[in-house]
Formats: C-alpha cells, sequence, structure tokens
C-alpha cells in the first residue's frame, strides 16, 4: 500500500528549517559533542623526549612502596633523570626492517597512516607544555543557513555535520564501501632476517636507585602511627605518604549505643508512615524526575557468582576476616535497627541540630534530618568525619596540575572528580582502565583476609578529551597482529625480546614464541627493540590493530552497520506529540549519523518501521516516487516483508524518507489503538539485519506495557508489596525468559536494541530492558513525558545515542599474567562462555567491570599485568581489536594494598555487585553482605596496619576514609532502600543504568554534588566550591545546584535576595518562582549567564542530559530534593552519615574483639 503525499512537504533535506534551534548546544552540531573522540587517530609521534620506560616484566620497582594516592608526585620533573637511557637518542633510524608506513588504502582515510617517519625526537609524543595536539583539521562544511557556525572544528574519528553537498549525489555505492580496502594493507617487510643474537641484559635493578630517589620508600613499620584525634579531624589535611590513616576517634562504646527503636538505620527499612511524606501534588511530572530507572535483565548466564548467602554466623563472635573471599561475606550481625549517638559527648563537638536551617518547617510535619520526638541530645561534629568535598578538593589542588604519565608500574591515578592529562607511556589511561587496588596481595591468603575486592573498571572506548590522543591504528598487513602461540595475548609494551631480539617471552603466561620474520627488529643493549617507540604496540599502553579477516565472522570483512527506527504509533505516543517529535527531529539527525574519519558520508544505512498491535515497515528505495507501507500483522511468527528498499543510504532516498517522515504522523493521528507489541518489533529488527548480513542499532520508541497477543507479551505484576519481602527479587527480575532467548538471537547478530520509553504507568522496565541489557544498549526512561518540559531532554539524549562512537559486533576478553585472572564480569553484555564479554554495540559510555582472583601466587618483582582486547567493528563497517594493557604492583605487606586503593572504584565495584545481588537474594541480605564485606576490609586495616590504639578510636585507611560514607549512599539508594515516590520501574531503571556506569558516574551519582550558586563568581569559568550533601549546609539565604548525572535540582532558600530572584527567574518574589520551569529562563545578567553556563557545562559532561528540577524551600518537591542528601537520614529509613559512620565502628569492633 503506497503511502499518500502530503500536500506539504517538508523543507529540503539537508537544510537546517529555518529557526531551527536544536543544534545550537555545545554538544551538537559544529560542537564538539561530548562524549564523542574529538580527533581521529593522528600519526603516530612516538613518546615524548625524556620519555620513560614503561615497566619490564621483570624487576622494575620491586615491592617500593609508592605514596599513597593523594600524594602529589611529581613524575614530570623527574623523567629526565628516570629514563637517559631511554629519550629519542636511542632510536633506531628506519630500517628496512621496520614496517613500511601503513597503506592509505588500507585505512579509512581519517587515520592518517602511521608512520615511523613522521615525526622528530623532539617533537614526540605531546609536548611537555602539555599545549594541545595539532590535530589535521577537518572540513566540516555546515549547509548555510544552519545557526550555528561550525567553528573550526578538530577532525574527530566520527564525523557529524551533513556531508558536502557534492556527496548527495553518489549512488549506490554502499556495496563496494565494505572494507575490501583493509585487506589490502601492504604486505609486510621482507625483514632483516635475524640478526647476531645480542646478549639481552635484563635491566632488572637498574631503576631501583632512581625509583628509591623518587619515591619514598616504604616499610611496613612506617606506617604512621594514627594519631587519634578528638576532634576537629585531620580530614582536610592532604594526604602524604608518611601519613597514611585519617584517625577517627569515636567515643568508646557506650551503653546507650543501643538504638533506639524509633530510628531506622541499617537494618531492614522501615517505612514512615505514609502520612509523614506526602506526596507533592504540584509535581508535574513523574513523581520521581530523575531518579527513574529500570531494570536488568535477571538471568546474565556468565555471572558467575551469585550473591553471597546468608548465614547464620551471628553474635558476638564475629567471623574472621578469611571467611569467605569475594563476595560480600556472610553477615555476622543482623543490622541493628537503629543507634543513637553517644551521649557522653567525649569528642566531636556537640551541635544543634541544624544550624542555619530551622528544623522544622512552621506548618509543615517535621520532616527534617532528625525525626523521632526526642532529637539526641549531642550529635557527633559532622566537621570531624571525613569529608568527600575535602578529597575532593585535596586530590584537585595536588594532582590536578600535573599530567598523569603512565610509565610506572602499579601507580594510582587522580580521582575522577580531578581535571587531570593523561600521557600514555606504556601503561593505559585511567579514562580506560581504573582498579580497586594498583597493589595486589601476592597470596590468594591475603586478599581473603582483607576482603579487599580485585577489580578493575574498564570503559574501552572511552571518549578522550581534545588534548589526549586517541589509540593508533596499527596495521600489520594479512599477517595480522603478534600474539603469543599458548595464551593469545596481543604484542605489547611487555612482552620481553630474547635471543637478539628472534623471540619474544610472554608477559602472561612466560611462553615463548617466534618472532615473524617480518616483525623481526634488533635489540639495543638495554634488550630493547630499537623500533620500540616506532610502534605503538611497544611503547603504549593502548593502540589498536587493524583487524584481519580470520577476526570476522564467517571469515568475511562485515558491512557497514544499519540503524532502525522503529517508532510506537499508538494513542499514547501520537496523542502526546511523540510521533510527530521524533519524525521531525529524524529528518535533520539522519545526516549526523556516525561517520568515520573523512569519509564524506555515514556507511551507514537506516530503515524505518512503526507499530502498535501489528507491524509497519516502510519501503523507501530511492527510486520510488513514494514510501510505501507494508502492513505484518501476523506478529506470531515476525518476518521482513521486503529487502530491497528497506535499508537505505540518506543521501540516496533522502526524498522519499522525508516524505515518510512528514506522513507518518498524519497517517496515525487518528488512531484509537492503545495496545502494543514489543517483542515482535525486536524480533523485525534483528531479522532486517540478518537479511541485510550486518550488525546494527534498533532505536525503539515505545510508550505501554505490550499486553496485545503476540510473543512476550507481559502482565502487570508490579507490587509494592513486595518491598522488604524475600520475594522483592522477583520485581527486578524478567516475568518471562523469552527475552532472554531473543537477546541470545540478538547477539549473535550484532543487533543491538536502545529503548526510549515514555510510560505513563508501569510497564516493567525489568523485562523490557533484558534484550537492551544484554546486547550492549541503552535504555532511557520519560515518564508521564509532555512535550513541553521533556522534549529538550529527550532530544538531547537522542542526538548523543545517534551519534556517539560505538562498536558493533564486539567481544572483549581480559587477559592476565599468572597468578591471578578475571572471574567475573559486570554490565550490560551477553556472555556464552566464561570469559568472552560479548556485546552487540559498545559504545563510548559504556563501562564493564571484571573482577580478579588469585589462581596461584604472585610476586613483587613480577608484579601482574592486565590486557583487555576488545574486536569491534566500527561505524564504517571496518573489524579492529583495540589493546588496553596495565601493570599493576604486587604486595607481601597489607599496608601496600590499603595506601594503594581507590575508593571511588571499590564503590563502583561494590554497587554493581550489590545491585546483581538484588536479583537473587533478598535486598537486606545484599545490604548486610555490604556493610559485613566493608567492615572486614576496616577492621583488616586496623588489625594489621594501624598502630595500637584504644578501641574507642575509629581509624580508617587513608585512601578509604571515605568508604563508610560512600557505602551508605549505596545502601540508602533507591535499589536497596526504595525512597517513597520511586516506582518498581524506576528501581529496575536505575538499577540497570548503574550496571555500566563508570567511576565518575557511580561517584556523582551516589554522592551528587551540590553547588551553592549564589557563591558563583560570575567573571570566572570556574565552578563554585561544591558543599556537603546535608541539609545543614544549606543557608535560606542561597540558591544551590544539585546533580547528580540524572537531575539538576536547582534549590531556592526563602530568604534570598529578591534581587537575586529577579536575576535568575524573572519573577519579582519567591513565590512568583514556578516550579515548573524545565529551563531557566535567558536573562541578560551576570548572575543568569553564569548560571546558566554552570548548568550547560555539568550537562556537556555527563552522557545523559540531567532533568532541570526547580525546588523552592518549605514547598512540597523539597522533599525529593532532600532525598540526595545523602548525609542526612532519609525519609525512608537511611542512616545518617554519622549515625552510620558510627555503625561501621561498632561493627569493625566487633570483628576485632
Ligand atoms: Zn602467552
Amino acid at each position: 500500500m503506497s503511502v499518500n503525499q502530503q500536500a506539504h512537504a517538508g523543507p529540503p533535506y539537508g537544510q537546517p528549517q529555518p529557526g531551527y534551534q536544536g543544534y545550537q548546544q555545545p554538544a551538537y552540531g559544529g560542537q564538539p559533542l561530548p562524549g564523542v573522540p574529538q580527533s581521529q587517530y593522528g600519526a603516530y609521534n612516538g613518546p615524548m623526549p625524556g620519555y620513560q620506560q614503561p615497566v619490564p616484566p621483570q624487576g622494575y620497582f620491586p615491592s617500593l612502596g609508592f605514596p599513597s594516592k593523594g600524594s602529589p608526585v611529581s613524575l614530570n620533573s623527574d623523567t629526565s633523570s628516570l629514563a637517559p637511557n631511554f629519550i629519542g637518542s636511542l632510536r633506531a633510524p628506519p630500517t628496512s626492517g621496520a614496517p613500511p608506513p601503513a597503506s592509505g588504502a588500507s585505512l579509512p582515510s581519517g587515520h592518517l597512516a602511521y608512520s615511523q617517519f613522521g615525526h622528530g625526537d623532539v617533537q614526540n609524543g605531546i609536548p611537555a607544555s602539555a599545549a594541545p595536539m595539532q590535530r589535521p583539521p577537518a572540513s566540516q562544511p555546515f549547509l548555510p543557513g544552519s545557526a550555528p557556525t561550525p567553528v573550526s572544528q578538530t577532525s574527530t574519528f566520527q564525523q557529524y555535520g551533513p556531508p558536502p553537498a557534492g556527496v548527495q549525489q553518489l549512488s549506490n555505492h554502499m556495496a563496494g564501501m565494505t572494507l575490501g580496502s583493509a585487506t589490502a594493507a601492504a604486505p609486510p617487510p621482507a625483514g632483516l632476517g635475524y640478526g647476531p643474537p645480542t646478549s639481552v641484559p635484563p635491566v632488572s635493578g637498574s631503576f631501583s636507585a632512581t625509583a628509591s630517589g623518587l619515591y619514598t620508600p616504604y616499610t611496613a613499620s612506617q606506617g604512621p602511627p594514627p594519631t587519634s584525634v578528638s576532634q576537629g579531624l585531620p580530614l582536610a589535611q592532604p594526604p602524604f605518604p608518611g601519613q597514611p590513616v585519617s584517625t577517627q576517634r569515636l567515643p568508646a562504646q557506650v551503653p546507650g549505643f543501643a538504638p533506639p527503636p524509633s530510628s531506622t538505620g541499617i537494618g531492614p527499612s522501615s517505612y514512615p508512615p505514609a502520612t509523614g511524606a506526602p506526596r507533592p501534588p504540584t509535581m508535574p511530572g513523574p513523581p520521581l524526575p530523575g531518579q527513574t530507572v529500570a531494570g536488568p535483565p535477571a538471568s546474565q548466564p556468565n555471572h558467575v557468582s551469585s550473591p553471597p548467602p546468608p548465614s547464620a554466623m551471628s553474635g558476638p563472635h564475629p567471623a574472621p576476616p578469611v571467611s569467605g573471599l569475594h563476595g560480600p561475606p556472610p553477615p555476622t550481625h543482623p543490622p541493628q535497627p537503629g543507634y543513637q549517638m553517644q551521649q557522653n559527648g567525649s569528642f566531636g563537638q556537640v551541635r544543634g541540630p541544624q544550624p542555619n536551617y530551622g528544623g522544622a518547617y512552621p506548618g509543615t510535619p517535621n520532616y527534617g534530618s532528625q525525626p523521632g520526638p526526642p532529637p539526641p541530645p549531642k550529635r557527633l561534629d559532622p566537621d570531624s568525619i571525613p569529608s568527600p568535598i575535602q578529597v575532593i578538593e585535596d586530590d584537585r589542588s595536588n594532582r590536578g596540575s600535573e599530567p598523569f604519565v603512565t610509565g610506572v608500574r602499579g601507580q594510582v591515578p587522580p580521582l575522577v572528580t580531578t581535571n587531570f592529562l593523561v600521557r600514555d607511556q606504556g601503561n593505559a589511561s585511567p579514562r580506560y582502565i581504573r582498579c580497586t587496588s594498583y597493589n595486589i596481595p601476592c597470596t590468594s591468603d591475603m586478599a581473603k583476609q582483607s576482603q579487599v575486592p580485585l577489580a578493575a573498571v574498564i570503559k574501552p572506548l572511552a571518549t578522550l578529551p581534545p588534548e589526549e590522543t586517541l589509540p593508533y591504528l596499527v596495521d600489520h598487513g594479512e599477517s595480522g597482529p603478534v600474539r603469543c602461540n599458548r595464551c593469545k595475548a596481543y604484542m605489547c609494551p611487555f612482552m620481553q625480546f630474547i635471543e637478539g631480539g628472534r623471540r619474544f617471552q610472554c608477559c602472561f603466561c612466560s611462553c615463548v614464541t617466534e618472532v615473524p620474520p617480518h616483525y623481526f627488529q634488533h635489540l639495543d643493549h638495554t634488550g630493547k627493540r630499537v623500533d620500540f617507540y616506532d610502534r605503538p604496540e611497544l611503547s603504549l599502553g593502548s593502540y589498536e590493530f587493524l583487524a584481519t579477516v580470520d577476526y570476522c565472522k564467517n571469515n568475511k570483512f562485515p558491512s557497514p552497520p544499519a540503524f532502525i527506527f522503529m517508532i510506537d504509533v499508538s494513542y499514547n505516543a501520537v496523542k502526546s506529540g511523540l510521533v510527530r517529535l521524533i519524525c521531525e527531529e529524524l529528518k535533520s539527525l539522519l545526516d549526523y549519523l556516525p561517520r568515520e574519519g573523512n569519509m564524506e558520508e555515514s556507511a551507514i544505512r537506516v530503515g524505518f518501521v512503526t507499530y502498535n498491535k501489528v507491524l509497519h515497515f516502510y519501503n523507501v528505495k530511492s527510486s520510488l516516487a513514494q514510501p510505501q507501507m507494508m502492513v505484518v500483522s501476523d506478529v506470531a511468527d515476525m518476518f521482513v516483508p521486503l529487502l530491497d528498499g528497506f535499508l537505505v543510504n540518506v543521501n540516496e532516498s533522502r526524498t522519499v524518507i522525508a516524505s515518510l517522515l512528514d506522513q507518518i504522523p498524519e497517517m496515525f493521528a487518528d488512531t484509537r489503538e492503545t495496545e502494543t507489541v514489543f517483542a515482535p518489533v525486536i524480533q523485525a529488527g534483528l531479522e532486517a539485519l540478518k537479511a541485510a548480513e550486518c550488525a546494527g542499532k534498533l532505536f525503539i520508541f515505545h510508550t505501554s506495557l505490550p499486553i496485545a497477543e503476540a510473543p512476550g507479551k507481559l502482565k502487570n505484576r508490579d507490587d509494592k508489596k513486595l518491598i522488604n519481602t524475600d520475594k522483592e527479587k522477583t520485581l527486578f527480575q524478567p516475568q518471562t525468559s523469552f527475552y532472554n532467548n531473543l537477546a541470545k538471537d540478538c547477539v549473535a547478530q550484532g543487533c543491538c536494541v536502545d529503548l526510549f520509553l515514555f510510560p505513563n504507568q508501569y510497564l516493567d522496565v525489568a523485562t523490557l530492558g533484558v534484550v537492551t541489557h544484554q546486547t550492549g544498549g541503552s535504555i532511557y526512561k520519560y515518564a508521564y513525558f509532555q512535550l513541553e518540559t521533556d522534549q529538550d531532554r529527550f532530544l538531547n539524549d537522542l542526538r548523543r545515542d545517534v551519534q556517539k562512537e560505538v562498536g558493533f559486533d564486539a567481544v572483549m576478553r581480559v587477559r592476565t599474567s599468572t597468578g591471578i585472572r578475571a572471574t567475573d564480569f559486570f554490565g550490560a553484555f551477553y556472555m556464552s562462555n566464561t570469559t568472552d564479554v560479548e556485546m552487540a554495540g559498545l559504545d563510548c559510555d559504556k563501562t564493564i567491570t571484571v573482577e580478579f582472583k588469585h589462581d596461584d601466587k604472585l610476586s613483587e618483582d613480577s608484579g601482574a599485568l592486565l590486557q583487555c582486547a576488545l574486536l569491534y567493528t566500527s561505524c564504517a563497517g571496518q573489524r579492529r581489536l583495540r589493546i588496553h594493557n596495565l601493570s599493576l604492583n604486587c604486595c607481601t605487606q597489607l599496608a601496600d594494598l590499603y595506601r594503594n586503593c581507590e575508593t571511588d572504584t571499590l564503590i563502583n565495584y561494590l554497587a554493581k555487585y550489590a545491585y546483581r545481588g538484588v536479583l537473587s537474594s533478598p535486598v537486606k541480605t545484599v545490604r548486610d553482605a555490604l556493610i559485613n564485606q566493608c567492615a572486614q576490609i576496616l577492621a583488616c586495616y586496623r588489625k594489621n596496619c594501624a598502630s595500637p590504639s584504644s578501641a574507642g578510636q575509629l581509624i580508617l585507611p587513608e585512601c578509604m576514609k571515605l568508604l563508610p560514607v560512600y557505602l551508605n549512599c549505596v545502601l540508602k539508594s533507591d535499589v536497596l532502600q526504595p525512597g517513597l515516590e520511586v516506582t518498581t520501574d524506576d528501581r529496575a531503571y536505575i538499577r540497570q543504568l548503574v550496571t555500566s556506569m563508570d567511576v565518575a558516574e557511580t561517584n556523582v551519582f551516589f554522592y551528587p554534588r551540590l553547588l551553592p550558586l549564589t557563591k558563583a563568581d560570575v567573571d570566572s569559568d570556574s565552578l563554585p566550591a561544591a558543599i556537603r550533601n546535608s541539609e545543614e549546609r544549606l543557608s535560606k539565604g542561597d540558591i544551590y545546584l544539585l546533580e547528580n548525572g540524572l537531575n539538576i535540582f536547582v534549590w531556592v532558600g526563602v530568604n534570598v535576595q529578591q534581587g537575586l530572584i529577579q536575576n535568575l527567574f524573572g519573577v519579582s518574589s519567591f513565590s512568583q518562582i514556578s516550579n515548573a520551569l524545565s529551563t531557566l529562563p535567558v536573562l541578560e545578567n551576570p548572575f543568569s549567564k553564569k548560571v546558566r553556563s554552570i548548568i550547560d557545562m555539568l550537562q556537556v559532561q555527563r552522557s545523559r542530559y540531567m532533568k532541570l528540577i526547580i525546588v523552592k524551600q518549605e514547598d512540597k518537591l523539597e522533599m525529593l530534593f532532600k532525598h540526595f542528601l545523602v548525609e542526612d537520614k532519609s525519609l525512608s529509613g537511611g542512616a545518617s552519615y554519622v549515625d552510620f559512620l558510627c555503625h561501621m565502628h561498632k561493627e569493625i569492633r566487633q570483628l576485632l574483639s
């Protein structure tokens, strides 16, 4: 059936519509898109002068402890003294043995071929001044009339922007575009033949002298005696090597420590009576804006470890720390229902409840942080306990000024909250890999004793700031990358060349492999290949290999991927204006599909489907005058009714697509169909990709629970009464296994599913999200979608999602050196065996957390190595391998472990572990296990590393002094302890989101950033200093901003000056501020500009567009805001930071007694 042509055709394609404002934000169009790499693979310039040698497999920096992470280590200034042997003078002139520069034909034009000739010694690497790398400018012609003039844009790996007009006439090139050229790599050079074997001097030890000069050697006995401080603790002090502990003196156990029954702390959450928590009636949107999120698939076949079994071990005798290794150990004590603060006031300043901020609002229920009739008379001074803000600030000032140079093994990077540049000198950037600890216990027993999980958080396609260089693409021609014969590890800086360079010994399994003739190179007197600096795979931590046909499915190079847009056209979707909005947006957005390098247009083909109870496919073949619709009403056995004309090139079919997008909203304008199907939609997309023999992504825009008769039909099974029961886990599990099987098929085809949900009621995110989660896709949720307030957020998310870098048909494997191995994986993926993480799609925001366990002893000399190899298909259909290497130290002293941990990463792991645990265990069990594991971690430190001190002191390792506060935030999060307005879908959604978050995202999600806007300097670009997340830090006369990666709240105090209100909101009084605003009005005054620029800056930093919510003090909506003041007691029973710290102290004491 042919679609009627509409009289009013849209504007000519490719011409931005007049008045179109959508692409003006910094994240779009000619501007760099956040999250999208800003450079193409530049020529490999080799390491910088003063290059520091990556740590060879043996002997370097043996067990010399590094300063704790807070300590400023000025590597830069000392590199020259460190590496006299390794600077450019050693570089051999190009020889015929080195690979020829890759032929241009073998690489996408955007990739500058890796060349050993393109640089001089002086210009290697990033200039010492940290000046931005010069990148080849990419011409980004923007069609006339477009609003933003593209600034001279740095070339990007994937480029956006409409292609030059001339290319619009290109036709019929799609098939020819497939990577035949990739095979055309230059043949390997004949090679020199084997040179005379030179003795390979292992250089072990050669660094020790220097090293000891550089780093303060640490001996176990040197552990600084914790000083007991009775108040005003050393929180503010910058950590320094000699002082790795924070000492908090908590009051000795007093009888009164037992909790009053009314305050619920850590235990089973008891909900306050509903009356105490009025639902904000004025809330325009979803009950819990921002905090929503959906659910993950339950059965992850790969997830090996099951949640910790509850144990009967309770009572006075704490479990020995060695019980049960990874994974939260069995709870030793039933959680206390609560605990009261010390009565004796022996330390800490006694404070009134809320200086600055009235405890109870007149006329409102006292829902402040101190509910309960008799407020505890005295409080532990919050200023005397470790402050996240202080730690963040200290790290910024200590480590933000120097680049982080990755040439040293086991070096703890700056915190994720610190802005710093990275120079790859042999280890992967922390933007790609972060570890819970950079110094691993040598033995399994030590690891068990400490209970510190050994995990790496890996973001293989992470976006880099423009100043950093993307991994170079290395082309070894038809022979492909050089690998170890036994374990198949890829060539990397830690491989040891022997016998004059004729063989190399694998740093992972020790197997000796012949160097292929074309790869042979002589060694210098230190045993290093003379082409060391010319080859990224020998000198850098991260790089890419062009994959050969052996790495492709069915031994065939892949076709470019396809995007299929699948739009729900049922009643709600049409009525809300959503369908029209999507169609309008796609008209422009399709010109911004990801493309590679300097390709003139995207290789990605597109297709369109609409659906309600039936599916409509569209033929948009370029030769048609009008699009054709084909209806499939038999959804039980989905097939694709057309092959030719379904997936098309945007430029070729421009007119037909435009016509289709104009007509879709009209065609369904009068629909009365309210029911939808869901699984058949995914099946249709999957079948279409199968027929086209390509990978791709489905963008599904869906509004309701799929109750229409069809495979995968669902019923409403929401039941909040299950909360806090043993059946609560079912809320997170899918209601049918149908979707798990579908996900498996999708992964096999490389069909990634991104889901945009617009529910007005429960739609079972836990089930609908299964395929998305297991295919590596993204899920977005806009509850109670309203065009006026939500369209900006949705459109920004959609634009970013469509444009972001993504690899298809991806397989990731993590290899480790002997002694440890990857045992468990967390993230959005599928596993069909125990080692390979499969993702139909992996984008630049997705993170995989990998846990390691010992299977043998490690040695301090050798350290431990990780190699993450990701095989994927680029957006142009090129098959590649991205390799990340990281070397860690190993220790025989627990103190070394504790001074090289990273708490933010630890929390990322623990949250993901717990969020998976709720699929199979009661939430309370999961919470108890978390608390117990952290108590054991801290007790082990106290017992083995800290100096003897009175039991009344809480002593925390410097690196982990924020563990209690962050852990409490995880425990209070909506998945583990739902807030009052949080829906079942919200919890499932959040659970799924967190599973793929990187460390920076979990950090701000669990401990939101709170900025006093009224303290902002309008003349500077900087942000105001953040403050702690507690109500008592708020002043009635100020305006604050709180962001957690999903929401931005702007809180306005009742006493804010009228002038400020006028400047920010354009109204004359507090009472006139509308909390229905979804954006701030654009006003021409410095304060308004400053606040809006801060918000823009934050939006760009996050992977999702955050929802803006205006909160007036004493307004009903304030309850929602207070949910995020995570240092306070929460309405749903979550403990305050102070209370929780006391609780942890008690747990630790019990373990030690
Ligand atoms: Zn090996």
